[in-house]
């Protein structure tokens, strides 16, 4: 999955994301099980490989509900949940992130000494989450063995993914990093953007790859997704074997890279695969994905049609889809001019890791010539198809985009769906476009955005090819993953058993006994990030922000003689967000008699009560009166000052 800036964010921050703030998570804390750190154990990255290459592979495609012996069976085991036979030498998968959001996807797999990460992904704040930028994972239960982390692999280059790098890979004793050309160049420059490129031990994978990390041995296979170079992973260790597909759709016409290589996924699959955790995003949805292609198709179609300026809004990461627009915008005479920092950053990125195909000088950074050029002759390709607050399309519809002026004759592209929770920023950019003067298409009008997320079809065309003992669907809210594991029932062999791993810091273990959810709970709470904090806001300060919020703040000042606790003077009031008191004069004065009251009356009570209990008494007291007076609840502060 990608994810996108939501309508709250500010370019480099903020985000939308769909579940609630509150968890309530009461993770015990995991007794240590490593012992002694085993040396980095890289033995072989090698080039070549035995994959197949080129385009979709014959044989070993169509998925097959019988029940198909693996030919290579390294242990046989049989799966069961008998906790008493399950044996001591265990591998332990670990999803740290991605099972209760879409996004901060990182998981963790350990065996013995050793363990391997998956992803280091972000997520964005939902609106309920006040002034939080964005959230990575609780690395807390890899910090304390991070003398066992023998490597960090990445599918994709995708923020869900890659985001929380700069905070993970600190924290872990800097592991070194596995990826593909176009993920390792957004992590180098995500690292670079925090100073800590120069360090990072960034090694280049492929699909050919094969590695050896501590008892770990990892092959890759190529897959399709809405960003080139995307990779699902294979991991064996002495006691079970691994297949995590990353995210993933099955294309045979992507835009800009290679169709997946479904004899090397079937390969895989022979090999004998204990447990496939799979990418769940588009579990719910009928048929196939549609291909990138087709959007290529209807994008040249409009593009040729269209008389006047085009402005086209879609994901910087979509590097082959961009690609695609610049290719058919230069066949059609028109310059393509970039706008959104992430648009150009990653425009960038692409063209010099070798991905853009078009001609040279048919892209440029965005200026005034755009205004004056015919046109006919003009493309902005633009960031903020999600109605991010600051995003370039947001200003452009307000008319503050200090380079481009809407005006009548343009047209407007939005080649994005809408993440949910976006809708209505989305509908008022296309409203205030509208009353700039253009005209404005979407996903809605026309097939002008596809998802790079697997449909139930391409998913259990997966099964088919890996053929697993047990699967784990991943990267999905609950209700995804429960659908996914409800919809693969139907097909799959009744051997093949499901396995839901239910929130982040559950623990899937495999032995040779077989696979089992163990009852352990790893800490995976969200560390929220604000501005340059990493985790040092919690619950408790989103709390007062949102009573803050919604109802204001009423601060107390109450002047008072030590010994006798008797009040000098009436309390002052000051309050934010709450009334305009010069206007409300008549609550401010009542509010000041029931603090005047509430004061003397405790202070009389108990002329030695402590100062956090009076404060505690007094807040109890103003609130209790705003409430039943008001219906509000702002938060009250009461200062003491004694003379
Ligand atoms: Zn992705």
């Amino acid at each position: 999955m990608e994810i996108h800036r939501p309508p709250s964010a500010t370019p480099d921050s903020g985000g939308k994301k769909k579940h609630g703030w509150f968890r309530n998570k009461k993770n015990k804390k995991p007794a240590h099980q490593g012992n002694a750190p085993q040396g980095n154990a890289l033995l072989a990255s090698s080039s070549q490989g035995h994959v197949a290459q080129g385009h979709v592979a014959q044989g070993h495609v169509a998925p097959s509900r019988a029940p198909q012996p693996n030919k290579i069976p390294h242990h046989g085991i049989a799966p069961r949940t008998d906790a008493k036979h399950f044996g001591g030498d265990k591998l332990r998968i670990i999803p740290l992130g991605g099972l209760e959001e879409i996004g901060k996807n990182i998981m963790a797999l350990e065996y013995r000494n050793d363990i391997i990460v998956i992803d280091a992904g972000m997520s964005f704040a939902g609106p309920d989450m006040l002034g939080v930028d964005f959230i990575v994972p609780d690395i807390s239960y890899l910090e304390a063995r991070k003398n066992k982390i023998r490597g960090m692999l990445f599918t994709h280059g995708h923020l869900d993914h890659i985001g929380a790098i700069q905070y993970v890979l600190p924290k872990l004793g800097n592991p070194p990093i596995y990826a593909n050309k176009l993920a390792l160049g957004l992590i180098k420059g995500r690292l670079k953007e925090f100073a800590l490129d120069k360090s990072a031990k960034l090694n280049f994978v492929n699909e050919l790859s094969k590695l050896k990390l501590g008892a770990f041995e990892i092959e890759f296979f190529r897959v399709n997704h809405s960003i080139p170079n995307s990779m699902g992973i294979y991991l064996n260790t002495p006691v079970g074997s691994v297949v995590h597909t990353g995210d993933f759709k099955f294309d045979h016409s992507p835009a800009i890279d290679r169709p997946t290589d479904f004899q090397r996924i079937a390969e895989i699959g022979r090999k004998g695969i204990d447990v496939l955790m799979v990418d769940s995003t588009n579990a719910l949805r009928p048929g196939f994905c549609k291909s990138e292609a087709e959007v290529a198709a209807k994008l040249e179609e409009i593009i040729e049609k269209t008389k006047g300026r085009l402005i086209i809004a879609s994901f910087s990461s979509l590097i082959g889809r961009i690609n695609q627009i610049v290719n058919i915008a230069a066949k059609n005479n028109r310059k393509v001019f970039l706008s959104g920092r992430s648009m150009i950053d990653n425009v960038k990125l692409a063209e010099e890791l070798g991905y853009a195909t078009y001609p040279k000088g048919t892209v440029r950074k965005i200026n005034a010539q755009a205004n004056s050029m015919p046109p006919s002759q003009v493309l902005i390709l633009t960031t903020g198809a999600q109605g991010e607050t600051l995003s370039a399309l947001t200003r452009m519809a307000m008319g503050e985009h200090s380079s481009i002026k809407i005006r009548e004759g343009d047209t407007v592209l939005i080649s994005a769906s809408p993440i949910p929770g976006n809708e209505l920023a989305i509908v008022n950019v296309i409203n205030n476009l509208y009353a700039q003067g253009a005209k404005v298409i979407t996903n809605n009008d026309m097939d002008i955005h596809v998802s790079g997320h697997a449909h139930q079809e391409e998913l259990k065309l997966m099964y088919g090819l890996i053929k697993p003992k047990c699967y784990v669907p991943i990267h999905g809210e609950l209700y995804m993953r429960k659908g996914h594991i409800e919809m693969i029932k139907t097909v799959a062999d009744p051997s093949m058993l499901a396995t839901c791993l239910d929130n982040n810091g559950d623990v899937l273990e495999i032995s040779k006994q077989g696979v089992r959810k163990s009852k352990e709970k790893v800490p995976a709470n969200d560390i929220l990030v604000d501005g340059l904090g990493f985790g040092d806001i919690g619950s408790r300060v989103i709390q007062d922000r949102k009573v803050m919020s919604e109802d204001g703040i009423v601060v107390m000042l109450f002047h008072a003689y030590e010994e006798s606790k008797r009040l000098i003077s009436e309390p002052d009031i000051i309050s934010r967000g709450f009334l305009y008191l010069k206007e409300s004069e008549e609550i401010a004065r009542e509010v000041k008699q029931v603090a005047s009251k509430a004061f003397e009356q405790i202070t009389q009570q108990n002329r030695k009560i402590p100062l956090k209990d009076l404060k505690g008494e007094l807040e109890r007291n103003i609130s209790n009166f705003i409430r039943k007076r008001l219906r509000r609840e702002p938060m009250i502060i009461p200062i003491i000052m004694y003379a």
